[in-house]
C-alpha cells in the first residue's frame, strides 16, 4: 500500500477493520470461494484485502442518495489489475455497519 493518507475525508489507519476481523473476511472468503480464483479480467490469481469495510448507498425514490439504507461491503482486489469483488458483509455475517452519517442505526439490506 501506498503513504498514509492526510486528507480528513480518506479513511485513516483508525477506520481499518482490526486484525482479527481480516483474519475472519480472509478466513470466511477461503471457506466459500470455491470456484477459479483467476481475475476475469488479467488472468491472475493474487487477491488483497481491502482493510476498510466500505457500503454501497441506495437511491430514495426521489433519486437522492439514502444514507440511511445501504449494503456493508467488503472489497477485495485484484493485485494485478485492479479489477474489484464486492461481498456484502451482513450477508456473511461479520460487520455489520453500526452508524450512518446521522448517528443512527444503519439500516442494511439482504437483497
Ligand atoms: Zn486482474
Amino acid at each position: 500500500m501506498g503513504e498514509p493518507r492526510t486528507n480528513q475525508e480518506s479513511p485513516g489507519a483508525d477506520d481499518k477493520l482490526a486484525p482479527e476481523l481480516q483474519d475472519k473476511v480472509k478466513e470466511w472468503i477461503d471457506g466459500h470461494w470455491t470456484g477459479s480464483r483467476k481475475c476475469p479480467i488479467c488472468g491472475t490469481s493474487n487477491w488483497n484485502l481491502n482493510p476498510y469495510l466500505a457500503s454501497i448507498l441506495t437511491v430514495t425514490p426521489e433519486r437522492t442518495l439514502n444514507f440511511g439504507r445501504h449494503y456493508p461491503t467488503i472489497v477485495v482486489l485484484c493485485d494485478n489489475c485492479s479489477f474489484v469483488r464486492l461481498f456484502n458483509s451482513k450477508k456473511m455475517g461479520i460487520l455489520p455497519i453500526s452508524t450512518d452519517c446521522n448517528g443512527e442505526e444503519g439500516e442494511t439490506e439482504d437483497e
